[in-house]
């Protein structure tokens, strides 16, 4: 316990600017204060929303920040006023908050939280509020977590104690795409046994939304992507067909029409560009049909034709896989544990920290599903 209530001198990738690489540097990390856990990340995903802030967003007010927002890592030390957590203890950061004294919080209808570092700087993505410097200058603490470091430093309603034998490098994920993409099929979209359902985007998060389908006892599940080589990973998630729009020459929302006299129960836009948002929606069976919006963007704004919804479909979108955080990551470890859900099936890289900027490339040429950083041993 020799760092307790000091400064931790430790390596973090630091985003400088928007449109660069990211730089490993030695940065300092100050001790909690009340109300916060400083813990030792030891592994950590790389997201398609942290590449949104990095090459994306329009915003460039969020840096220089240390990115990261999928990790997993043991308490160092606790500040003031923490009584959930000690040192030692596994956990995960959550970039989605739970409070629990928030209207939010309290109502059972949303998992939004309005302490969470989203409420008031939502565009910037980041955290004013920072524990991070490097050479004198203050780093932005991305999505109240900042994974891409050795060290970092969590409100402690953004952050939950899972099971002492969950493996870290793989739960990490739970902290963002998984749930996400699985919350929002079982969650959000609420996919019925028997239904028919349609994902378009196949990374972790629309592999994930393909687990729920699956899980949630779809009868088909087409699996939607322009990259041909997404086919194969979308079968071993449950999708029972898979579509590649670009081979087609009519709109891909009548190809699966087609395929499903008159359009699917449910789609899932997990991708983060409008106009496949509005595919999703035209995708859908007129009547009943729900399309959900879980992919990221802040960018544009989407349209429609009015008499879409006129006709019964209904348009939604998904934080967090509709996932109140803390109530239900350290269920969702034990339901990896248990069998019920698939972890490992999505890791297709390991890597260090020094190769963050590699696992971004990888991720920009859809040449991985998720790459797992081993931040520290
Ligand atoms: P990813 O880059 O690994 O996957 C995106 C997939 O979409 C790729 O397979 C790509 O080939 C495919 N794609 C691109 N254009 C397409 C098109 N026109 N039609 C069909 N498929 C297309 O990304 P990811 O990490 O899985 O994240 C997916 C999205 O979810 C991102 O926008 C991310 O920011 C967002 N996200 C949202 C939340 C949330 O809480 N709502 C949380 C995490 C991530
Ligand atoms: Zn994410």
């Amino acid at each position: 316990m020799a760092t307790v209530g000091k400064v931790i001198k430790c390596r973090a990738a630091v985003a400088w600017e928007a449109n660069a690489p990211m730089v490993i540097e030695e940065i300092e990390v100050a001790p909690p204060q009340e109300n916060e856990i400083r813990i030792k990340v030891i592994a950590t995903g790389v997201c398609h929303t942290d590449l949104y802030h990095l090459f994306e967003g329009k915003n460039k007010e969020g840096f220089p920040a240390v990115l990261g927002h999928e990790g997993a890592g043991v308490v160092e030390s606790v500040g003031p006023g923490v009584t959930e957590f000690k040192p030692g203890d596994k956990v995960i950061p959550l970039f989605l908050s739970q409070c629990r004294e928030c209207k939010f919080c309290k109502c059972p209808k949303t998992n939004l939280c309005e302490q969470s570092w989203s409420s008031d700087r939502y565009a910037q993505m980041s955290d004013t509020t920072t524990r991070f410097s490097c050479r004198g200058q203050p780093i932005l603490q991305f999505m109240g977590t900042s994974t891409f470091s050795e060290y970092t430093v969590l409100n402690q309603i953004a952050v939950v104690k899972v099971h002492d034998d969950a493996p870290l490098d793989r739960v990490c994920l739970l902290g963002c795409g998984i749930s996400t993409g699985y919350g929002a099929a079982i969650n959000t979209a609420k996919v019925e046994p028997g239904s028919v359902c349609a994902v378009f985007g196949l990374g972790a998060v629309g592999l994930a939304a393909v687990m729920g389908c699956k899980n949630a006892g779809a009868s088909r599940i087409i699996a939607v992507d322009i990259n041909e080589q997404k086919s194969e990973k979308a079968k071993v998630f449950g999708a029972t067909e898979f579509v590649n729009p670009k081979a087609h020459k009519k709109p891909i929302s009548e190809v699966l029409a087609e395929m499903t006299n008159g359009g699917v129960d449910f789609s899932l836009e997990c991708v983060g560009n409008v106009t496949v948002m509005r595919s999703a929606l035209e995708s859908c069976i007129k009547g009943w049909g729900v399309s959900v919006l879980v992919g990221w963007t802040d960018v544009q704004d989407f349209s429609a034709r009015p008499i879409q919804l006129i006709s019964g479909k209904t348009w939604r979108g998904s934080l967090f896989g509709g996932f109140k955080s803390k109530d239900s990551v350290p269920k969702l470890v034990l339901d990896y544990m248990a069998g019920r859900i698939m972890l490992d099936e999505f890791v297709t890289h390991n890597m260090s920290l020094d190769q963050v900027n590699d696992a971004v490339q990888l991720m920009k040429t859809g040449s991985c599903i998720r790459s797992i950083i081993n931040v520290s041993k």
